[in-house]
């Protein structure tokens, strides 16, 4: 099941929650129990784009902390 990671808009926690299935019903607050959350990108996937540096080292980074999606 795939984790994804939302922030409160309520108090700003930040917390983990799986998806069983492609609903839009989002998961309550662990911290407040508030309903209202925003679904965060994975932080894993996020690529440093404003920095163009050792360009060799992009793939192997990217490809470390980042996993394909629907793998189940
Ligand atoms: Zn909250």
């Amino acid at each position: 099941m795939p984790i994804y990671e939302y922030q409160c808009l309520n108090c700003d926690n930040q917390f983990e929650a799986l998806v069983f299935s492609s609903d839009e019903t989002e998961p309550a607050c662990s911290q407040c129990q508030s309903a209202n959350v925003a679904k965060l990108m994975s932080a894993g996937c996020i690529l440093n784009s404003g920095t163009a540096g050792a360009s060799s080292d992009i793939g192997a980074s990217a490809a470390s902390g980042c996993r394909p999606a629907g793998g189940g």
